[in-house]
Formats: C-alpha cells, sequence, structure tokens
C-alpha cells in the first residue's frame, strides 16, 4: 500500500490503516474524554419494558450500559452518556426515551461546571 496523506503531513508506514475498519463492540469508557457534558437529552429507561436483551450494551459507543448483576437492571452511566440516541433507536420494546436534560434538577444544561 502506499503511503497516505494528509494535506501536508505523511502519516508514516506504521500507522497507515485501511479505509474502514472494524471496531468492537461495545468501545469502553475513555477516562479523558468525558463526554457526558455534550448531552442536550438523555435516554431514560422503563425497566417494565426492559427485556435485557443487551442491544443497548452493543451499540453505545461510549459503553454507557450495563447489566448490573444484583438487580439484574440496566444501569446507565451519565458521566459518558453523550445523547447520541443510538441506544433508543436499537431498543426492540421501546423502553428507552429521550428527555431533554432541563427536565432534571442535575442535567448537565443546569450545571455551572458539568464534570
Ligand atoms: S435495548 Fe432496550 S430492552 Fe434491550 S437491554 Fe437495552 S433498554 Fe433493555
Ligand atoms: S444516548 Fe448514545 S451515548 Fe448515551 S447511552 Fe445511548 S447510545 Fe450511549
Amino acid at each position: 500500500m502506499s503511503p497516505l496523506y494528509c494535506e501536508k503531513f505523511r502519516i508514516p508506514k506504521h500507522l497507515e490503516i485501511a479505509d474502514g475498519a472494524v471496531i468492537p463492540a461495545p468501545v469502553g469508557e475513555q477516562p479523558m474524554m468525558k463526554t457526558g457534558n455534550w448531552r442536550t437529552e438523555r435516554p431514560v429507561i422503563d425497566h417494565e419494558k426492559c427485556t435485557t436483551c443487551l442491544n443497548c450494551f452493543t451499540y453505545c459507543p461510549d459503553g454507557c450500559w450495563h447489566l448490573d448483576a444484583k438487580s439484574e437492571k440496566m444501569v446507565w452511566n451519565p458521566i459518558y452518556c453523550k445523547g447520541c440516541r443510538i441506544c433508543v433507536e436499537v431498543c426492540p420494546v421501546d423502553a428507552l426515551t429521550n428527555e431533554n436534560e432541563l427536565n432534571f434538577k442535575g442535567g448537565v444544561a443546569r450545571l455551572d461546571k458539568p464534570y
């Protein structure tokens, strides 16, 4: 493969990657990138509807859902959830809905210094 160029920067041979890549899911939390303060809406779960199918766990790009072994309920991580709505879209039983951050007392939009 020929060297790749990004404007005037030459990408070293050992850092080249093919167009497109497979990224294992779920992607884990990134401590250096707390994306929760990007959020204007948050996913809210209805545990009565949730079947613990783990779709949200699998598809969340920030690893914000996990199944709590003790309660056997899905748990959401507000520090990293950026409100992208992917989990809401992939939930097969409509157990997740979007709600505006302004509806929550501790919502990102209401915090002086979110995270
Ligand atoms: S995708 Fe929906 S049903 Fe599946 S675990 Fe998540 S909230 Fe529950
Ligand atoms: S809204 Fe996006 S970042 Fe937040 S939990 Fe759902 S999939 Fe993850």
